[in-house]
């Protein structure tokens, strides 16, 4: 059997949303940008996916540019913001859970000399919000916090951190790849100023993201080139992406109860049966509003990466940490973060579920990791001599 429980990390495309985009990689190869009649058929398709999208939204179409990615949503919002407001102060503030999109982005902008704060978590990976008050200062010009955490799917009390930032007239950026499509959004509710998301978390294709930027907010261009996405993301749009994003988001949408209700069963249901089959597991973060489909486990006296490919062997993809910094081998910073040390953080895994995932999987995925967990154990010295 095969498992995918890394929707965290991307989701296989709806064969709706490759239909949708089909005519786009096949006949409807123009230009948008260009005045013929080739550019203006795609051009039209564009104009109709961003109206469709800025509606899902509650927000303006010329409120959404298209991106490359989540990341790049993530480094044109914050460097054009800095960059943008840098005659009215040099102080940045973002949380110590975010995506290295935004974490990194915001470590780089450290070295160009802007002054970086970041917002404290309790133990369930909730931002501080009476540390943000104390952080805030004259010269801080932008926030930014995620709305909901890829590792641990804490859920962030965006609203309040918006009045926080709206009554010192500091900006509010959100990183919302992980909650748009996933649980309603809406960024005028939210109160973001500017709101990244991403078509492939949500059951679109790769390589497109967007971004949000509320009227009147200014954004400095980080990108030079022509005049496509105001300026501000140049280059030929990726039509059929485009047109697939849309197609996503309204899937999503539409289905978004449905989906909630479902892969919140199907975790729960997963959490109390390795609860009750493993002995020494936490589950992160659950005493606080979280993602539908998203279990941090910690599994102790484990090593999560041997946990990892075991489980692999057997069919099922997990992830230890975020994906982008499995390769580093450090432990998670948002688990950290949430004071859980070192070695627990070093057992922890991720099940990401998604709305193609069965009970069937689930119980294939239990059993697995009951018998993982046992074989492991057995070879680890410390579980024997705490078991003695
Ligand atoms: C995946 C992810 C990103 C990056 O999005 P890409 O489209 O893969 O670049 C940014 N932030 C969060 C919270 C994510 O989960």
């Amino acid at each position: 059997m095969r498992v995918y429980l890394d929707n965290n990390a991307t989701t296989r495309m709806d064969s709706e949303v490759l239909e949708a985009m089909m005519p786009f990689l096949t006949e409807e190869y123009g230009n948008a940008f260009s005045l013929h009649l080739f550019g203006r058929e795609t051009g039209k398709a564009v104009l109709d996916s961003r109206i469709k999208i800025a509606q899902l939204l509650g927000v303006k179409p010329e409120e959404i540019i298209f991106t490359g990615s989540g990341t790049e949503s993530d480094n044109i919002a914050i460097r054009g913001v800095a960059k943008a407001y840098r005659n009215r102060g040099n102080h940045i503030i973002t949380s110590m859970i975010e995506h290295p999109a935004v974490k990194n982005t915001f470590k780089d902008l450290e070295q160009d000399g802007y002054e970086v704060s970041f917002i404290p978590v309790d133990k369930n990976g909730v931002v501080d919000l009476k540390e943000l008050e104390k952080l805030i200062r004259p010269e801080t010009i932008l926030i930014s916090v995620m709305h909901a955490n890829n590792e641990v799917g804490t859920i962030q009390p965006i609203k309040e951190i918006s009045e926080i930032a709206k009554s010192k007239k500091v900006l509010l950026h959100v990183d919302a790849v992980q909650s748009v499509g996933k649980i309603p959004v809406l960024p005028k509710e939210l109160g973001a100023d500017l709101l990244t998301f991403s078509a492939h978390k949500f059951y679109g294709p790769k390589g497109i993201g967007a971004l949000y930027i509320r009227q009147g907010v200014r954004v400095a261009k980080v990108i030079t080139g022509g005049g496509q996405e105001r300026k501000l993301r140049p280059g030929t749009l990726n039509t059929p992406a485009v047109v697939g994003m849309a197609k996503a988001l309204e899937i999503a949408c539409k289905s978004c109860d449905e989906d909630i209700r479902r892969e919140e069963e199907l975790r729960d249901y997963f959490e109390k049966q390795i609860l009750e089959k493993v002995p020494e597991v936490v589950i992160n973060a659950k005493e606080t509003k979280r993602l539908p489909g998203t279990s941090s486990v910690t599994f102790k006296y484990i090593e999560g990466e041997s946990m990892l490919l075991s489980l692999s062997y057997s069919g099922i993809a997990v992830s230890s940490g975020s994906a982008c910094s499995s390769d580093e081998l450090q432990p998670s910073h948002v688990l950290l973060a949430m004071g859980i040390p070192h070695e627990l953080a070093h057992g922890t895994l991720r099940f990401s579920l998604g709305k193609y995932n069965t009970k069937e999987e689930i119980d294939y995925t239990i059993e697995q990791v009951t018998k993982i967990v046992e074989k492991l154990r057995a070879l680890s010295p410390l579980w024997n001599e705490i078991k003695k």
